[in-house]
């Protein structure tokens, strides 16, 4: 084992702290060989397993290279999914909290005016789904000039037919001195030779040979048929009894359909398919993450890059068709260092895709019997104790980072012709409070929001009760969310 730390690499204290509010301790493996060569601006092809932390290899250079002052975007990063946009954003801006980095979700589905508005305020990193990107620069409300880093997330899956057109579009429109960065734990070769067209000699970052481990993940299978499945899903659900499950379909047909059938028999689960609106999704995700509900049924849109800490166990309920995805799916499980499980049902029908998967992760998956009647009855209290309720969620990374922040609501902005400038120069100027107390600063049209650091919220709430900015007196309150 290698004893780098963070300390070693060339980033600054802002960024050290936030690593270590996060308990990001030591880099892993694939941070080791990306940092260092992301912070000398390499083009980079990176493949590395499920949940080795990607996204901290490319979030922290990224970061560090940020120029605060500068008003225009300098990173985007393309992801598959809406959930995917804002899961990667939250991890930019917790690992860029205390440099005041600004990073913003733009995808479909959410009013287009709205983010306009909001990149007329100061981005650093914009995350986004290609097509809604694509929408803001063809609409000239994101600016591409300052760009100096794309990074592609999923690549594999975002250079597929059904990204490619749209990623290709957005490449042409970037300044071609950028820094281009790709990622996967599944990168095929002809994607690879694919990737080259945009890059400047990249250098290649292979951590895992394979996709998949079965080291971190146990992997099994049981065989059933079509009249069998339910019933067995529910026998494998009592006897293996997880904290927090996905249960993955090849349709949202099969998605619903087994959704009612557990929601019937009192399982506390949610679903999650492209059908569903947007703020449902979003919602979903959000209760999962807390552990409002401990399974979740969901097609191949929560596969991809999704992080939900301590998910225990991951069904196949469908075999899915192509052998990447099995490596997507399963490796929800096994994260960060975590133990999993993972257990696919396969019906006659489907052994052939099974094989396929097969000769794709290097090894045979181990047949499981279907649960006997004695485990099942053994484990039937147990079961029924913790299917209805919520799981407590032990690892808050978000909540950790921002317990020391408070949020404030001016109740004034751009009308009232507040700046930055203003809201920092007044607050820091309360006994107590100094410009590194201030975090990110939003200003709209009739409010504001400030984020006070280091646990100084109150103070300057008070104190903002007899102070004018600009001469004026506005109102101060904490932001509710
Ligand atoms: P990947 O993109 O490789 O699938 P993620 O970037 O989503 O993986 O990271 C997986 C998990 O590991 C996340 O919960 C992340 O917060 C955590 N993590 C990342 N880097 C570290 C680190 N250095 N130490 C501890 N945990 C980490
Ligand atoms: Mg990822």
């Amino acid at each position: 084992m290698s004893n780098i730390s963070f300390e070693d690499f060339q980033i600054g204290d802002e960024i050290k702290r936030a690593l270590q509010l996060l308990k990001y301790n030591t880099p892993t493996e694939v941070q080791r060989e990306v940092i260092p060569q992301a912070l000398e601006n390499r083009d980079l092809v990176v493949k590395s397993k499920t949940g080795s932390g990607k996204t901290a290899a490319f979030a922290i250079p990224i970061c560090e290279r940020i120029e605060w002052e500068e008003k225009y975007p300098q990173a985007l990063i393309l992801t598959p999914t809406r959930e995917l946009a804002v899961q990667v954003r939250d991890d930019v801006t917790n690992i860029g909290r205390f440099k005041r980095i600004k990073a913003l979700a733009v995808y479909g589905k959410e009013p287009f005016s709205k983010q306009r508005e909001e990149l007329q305020q100061k981005t650093h990193v914009v995350v986004g789904t290609p097509g809604r990107v694509m929408d803001h620069i063809e609409r000239e409300s994101l600016n591409l000039e300052q760009l100096k880093y794309l990074i592609i997330d999923e690549a594999d899956e975002m250079l597929n037919m059904g990204f490619i057109d749209e990623v290709e579009k957005i490449i042409n429109q970037l300044p071609s001195n950028r820094v281009t960065m790709i990622f996967s734990a599944t990168l095929p070769k002809d994607v690879e030779n694919l990737c080259f067209k945009y890059m400047d000699t990249p250098t290649q970052i292979e951590i895992a040979t394979t996709g998949i481990t079965a080291e971190t993940i146990e992997h099994q299978l049981i065989k059933v048929t079509q009249e069998t499945k339910n019933a067995i899903l529910k026998d494998l659900t009592i006897v293996e009894n997880p904290d927090s499950c996905i249960i993955f379909c090849n349709t949202k047909e099969h998605v619903d359909q087994l959704y009612n059938e557990l929601n019937e028999s009192n399982y506390s689960c949610e679903r999650l398919h492209g059908g569903l609106e947007q703020v449902d999704r979003f919602a979903v995700m959000d209760g999962f993450r807390m552990g409002n509900f401990r399974y979740l049924v969901a097609t191949d849109v929560a596969a991809r890059g999704i992080d939900v800490d301590n998910v225990s166990l991951i069904i196949n309920y469908d075999v899915p068709m192509e052998k990447e995805s099995y490596v997507h799916r399963t490796g929800r499980t096994g994260r960060a260092g975590n133990k999993g499980k993972a257990i696919t049902l396969v019906t006659p029908y489907e052994e052939k895709y099974l094989k396929a998967i097969e000769r794709y992760i290097g090894f045979e998956i181990s047949i499981m019997e279907t649960p006997n009647q004695e485990d099942i009855l053994s484990n039937k209290a147990a079961f029924e104790e913790k299917v209805g309720g919520r799981r407590v969620v032990k690892n808050n990374k978000t909540a950790r980072i921002n317990k020391d922040i408070m949020k404030l609501h001016f109740s004034g902005g751009k009308k009232k012709k507040i700046r930055a400038l203003d809201l920092v120069g007044t607050i820091s100027n309360i006994p107590g409070v100094t410009s590194e107390d201030i975090g990110i600063i939003t200003i709209k049209d009739n409010l504001s929001y400030v984020d006070i650091l280091n646990g100084k919220g109150s103070l300057v709430l008070q104190a903002m009760e007899h102070t004018k900015i600009k001469g004026k007196k506005l109102k101060v309150s904490e932001a509710i969310k």
